[in-house]
């Protein structure tokens, strides 16, 4: 629905990856429109975390194309390190510095890859951790904070970057249950802003409530794809039907 006249922000052409003999990605495209979230699901080992990674070029994959709001990701000629301001991602771990408090850990690439001034920065990253409600604790160390909080800081962190996508690697899934909650309500609110996002996680309500889109990968392959209600409601791939079975 609102992906109709948006121009793609990221597109991924015929990726393959191979580590030694084994192909993860066997010729996988991936089109995401401005405003989209694309949400990806599929079996363990399916390759939906080295996808994601090529996006970033955290992998670099053997052949294909991938641009991202109109560079070339894979061309020499790429700033990657300017390229990837842009791409905001979010691991399962949340990789804060545990002797840094919330707005610290905020401020850092503020600082060092966009060159902000303290005061700048500091104002930045209030701004962003207010955005995921953790306007009160911004001087509280990891520590101090549930893991839902923490992860919520790391959103905060990429998204103080002002990145034209974000991508999510099972970002609930190191959670407590109780936990999940905040960090996908985080994820919704962004999206309702108008973030473009790529998920890859196993919260299928959530997916159904608010992928514009889901993605259907096994063994390195995408085998479907199309909005929530015919992928969870009439999947026309057996493979995809076994797994949404054993899921649910
Ligand atoms: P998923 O995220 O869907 O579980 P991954 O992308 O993590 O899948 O992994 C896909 C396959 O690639 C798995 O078989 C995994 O063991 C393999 N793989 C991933 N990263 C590496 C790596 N750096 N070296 C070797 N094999 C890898
Ligand atoms: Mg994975």
């Amino acid at each position: 629905m609102r992906k109709t006249q948006s121009p793609p922000i990221v597109q991924a052409q015929a990726l393959w990856k191979r580590f030694g003999p084994l192909a993860v990605l066997k010729g996988v495209d991936l089109n995401v429109a401005e405003r989209e979230l694309v949400f990806i699901i599929g079996p363990s080992g399916s390759g939906k975390s080295t996808l994601l990674r090529c996006l970033n070029r955290l992998e670099t994959p053997d052949e294909g194309i991938i641009t991202v709001d109109g560079i070339d990701l894979l061309s020499p000629k790429t700033d990657i390190n300017k390229a990837r301001q842009r791409i905001g991602m979010v691991f399962q771990s949340f990789n804060l510095y545990p002797h840094m408090t919330a707005r610290q850990n905020v401020m850092l690439a503020l600082r060092k890859v966009q060159g902000r001034g303290r005061d700048e920065a500091a104002e930045m990253a209030r701004a962003a951790l207010e955005r995921v409600g953790l306007g009160e604790r911004v001087d509280h160390y990891p520590a101090q904070l549930s893991g839902g909080q923490q992860q919520r800081v790391a959103i905060a962190r990429a998204i103080a970057l002002a990145p034209r996508v974000m991508l999510f690697d099972e970002p609930t899934s190191a959670l407590d249950p109780e936990l999940v909650g905040g960090v996908l309500s985080v994820m919704r609110e962004l999206r309702e802003s108008g973030m473009t996002m790529v998920v890859v996680s196993h919260e299928m309500a959530f997916a159904r409530a608010a992928a514009d889109t889901v993605v259907f990968m096994a063994d390195g392959e995408k085998l479907e794809e199309g909005p929530p209600d015919q992928i969870f409601g009439a999947p026309r791939h057996e493979r995809t039907r076994a797994f949404i079975r054993q899921i649910d």
